[in-house]
């Protein structure tokens, strides 16, 4: 059931790290993994592009 325009926070895991991070999925910057620096989100003017495993929706 998911809902196309509600924004939310997500928890995924660094490909390359495994470090699990919090997210917004409406991020309108880009999001880096705090631990080694690869592009976990990048803005796409509305809902961002997750380029990370979801492991977690927030509600
Ligand atoms: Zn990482």
């Amino acid at each position: 059931m998911e809902r196309k325009t509600r924004s939310k926070f997500v928890r995924v895991k660094c490909d390359d790290c495994e470090n699990e991070q919090v997210v917004f999925d409406h991020a309108s910057t880009t999001v880096r993994c705090d631990v080694c620096g690869r592009t976990l989100v990048t803005p796409q003017g509305g809902k961002a592009e997750i380029k990370s495993r979801i492991i977690e929706v927030l509600e």
